[in-house]
């Protein structure tokens, strides 16, 4: 039994799709199986549609080796040897292994190899030893080609950039306009340049006109700016060579590939989407928005550093927005962290409306007269005997039933120990109660110092300045725990809805 493998590689025209590449190379195999009066299965034929060059990438493959560990082939014809693998070694071990052992041949249009075959095996490894040194060669050759295919204007990127198509010429590849997306793209800019909205509110109001990215559920900030900075929107063409820089760190070979500043830009073949104008403008609002954040902007937070995040115990930090109210908002991505941000106007609102509540519920019990406060610790101490003591006395009480059955005690002298015990118990008691009561006054006293601060955090609050009102809430407040899981942005009801636990240090 013969089996066929198809693999589009670096080699093939790369303005062929991978089914056009592949479907041609079939018919060169199934003309070799003929010519050798070999019949192939279809079932056979090992196509792979995904273009990676590690066999874990490759899932075809995978299942080509499975197989062909089981022996069940005699041979597998493949276009060239390298066609098998690529990269890297441990790979190329593995795949002449399983040729080895299975003793399948690999059957090219140029040669049969036969692995059992010493120096057919030879010739093997060989072939995919070459095949990674030809590797490093075509990419090479390929960035040099893609420097100047850039140069002459043309798109050597795989992926269009965000309101365009990939348009093909002869000599290459250039851009046209996305019949979807094209409108999207110039409905951002206008509202970036004519509607005078920040990025954020791109994001914002495409995401509530239900417009969805490429990829994604909804827009992100990052994403519009990415998309409209970029300079093919003027019609031009960005070569950016990203050097690779090896580096040897605790014995192992690291790569980095540092953005390279110094980019090229070329005229482009393609149309432009916005002028040079509105781009220049969309790109100075960007940089004055970066301009503008505050260095002491912890400082404009009253609620600074109390907030946690009751998902992942981060601090809330204060995001200010140019024109709406500033926000609260959890540090950790979206992806990680499900707290939904808040108006910090309404949390500290909240807050207040907690510190008022507690000052009220104070203020009804507290009574001044009460004096009395022995130290607390003694206090405990007097309590924990009192329940050691009536413990050992209701054994004692259990105990005088016991004497009575057994003939130890007359019924005289159990009515007398039961009356005796009880006695001690309900003196126990009444002890019990006074200490208890004693402790809870003691309580109100120290609620009896916090009051005065308390109120005074609240008639003062908005006269003082973001930094006195954070000072004021910090001898207050030990930490807040906050907790949003519905977005108020389409549901304003949901604006207040949110958990917030209030521990105070008083
Ligand atoms: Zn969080």
């Amino acid at each position: 039994m013969y089996a066929i493998y198809l693999r589009k590689s670096r080699n093939d025209d790369p303005h062929d799709t991978i089914e056009q590449t592949l479907s041609r190379h079939e018919s060169i195999l199934y003309d070799l199986a003929n010519r050798m009066q070999i019949t192939i299965n279809k079932d056979h034929v090992y196509k792979e549609v995904v273009s990676g060059e590690s066999i874990a990438a490759r899932p075809e493959m995978q299942r080509l080796l499975t197989d062909i560990e089981k022996g069940i082939y005699e041979g597998v014809l493949v276009v060239e040897v390298e066609r098998l693998a690529r990269g890297n070694s441990i790979d190329q071990g593995i795949i002449s292994q399983a040729f080895q052992y299975s003793k399948t041949k690999i059957i090219t249009p140029l040669k049969v190899i036969d692995p059992s075959n010493e120096y057919d095996q030879e010739y093997f490894e060989f072939g995919l030893f070459m095949s990674r040194r030809e590797y490093k060669t075509i990419n090479r050759r390929m960035q040099q080609g893609r420097k100047l295919s850039s140069e002459q204007g043309l798109y050597v990127g795989s992926c269009p950039p965000y309101g365009y198509q990939i348009k093909r010429l002869k000599k290459g590849t250039t851009l046209q306009f996305d019949a979807h997306e094209y409108p999207i793209l110039t409905f951002m800019k206008d509202l970036i340049v004519y509607q005078n909205k920040t990025i954020s509110e791109v994001a914002d109001t495409l995401n509530h006109a239900q417009i969805k990215p490429r990829k994604s559920d909804y827009w992100t900030r990052n994403m519009v700016l990415h998309i409209l900075t970029n300079p093919v929107n003027i019609g031009k063409i960005k070569w950016e060579y990203r050097q690779e820089i090896k580096t040897v760190f605790h014995g192992e070979m690291i790569k980095t590939r540092p953005r390279n500043k110094q980019a090229h830009y070329y005229k482009g073949l393609h149309p432009s989407a916005f002028t040079d104008e509105e781009y220049a403008l969309i790109k100075s609002k960007i940089h004055a928005k970066k301009g503008k954040t505050n260095p002491h902007s912890s400082m404009m937070n009253p609620l600074s550093g109390l907030i946690i995040c009751g998902f992942c115990g981060k601090t809330l930090l204060r995001r200010p927005y140019k024109d709406h109210s500033d926000f609260l908002i959890c540090p950790t991505k979206k992806e990680y962290c499900p707290n939904v941000s808040s108006q910090l106007k309404i949390v500290e609102d909240k807050i207040l409306w907690g510190l008022k509540k507690v000052l009220m519920t104070y203020d009804r019990l507290i009574d001044d007269s009460s004096s009395y406060a022995p130290s607390m610790q003694h206090t405990y101490t007097l309590l924990s005997q009192i329940d050691k003591d009536l413990c050992q006395l209701q054994k004692q009480f259990n105990k005088t039933y016991e004497f009575l059955e057994i003939g130890t005690y007359s019924l005289e002298t159990f009515q007398h120990r039961q009356q005796s015990i009880q006695d001690k118990m309900h003196l126990l008691h009444q002890q019990k109660e006074k200490i208890t009561l004693s402790i809870e006054q003691m309580n109100f006293k120290k609620e009896h110092y916090t009051i005065p601060i308390l109120k005074k955090v609240i008639h003062l609050y908005d006269l003082l300045t973001p930094q006195d009102q954070n000072k004021l809430l910090s001898s207050l407040i030990d930490h807040c725990i906050y907790k949003k899981t519905k977005s108020s942005r389409w549901n304003p009801q949901a604006i207040d809805d949110f958990e917030l636990e209030i521990y105070l240090k008083i």
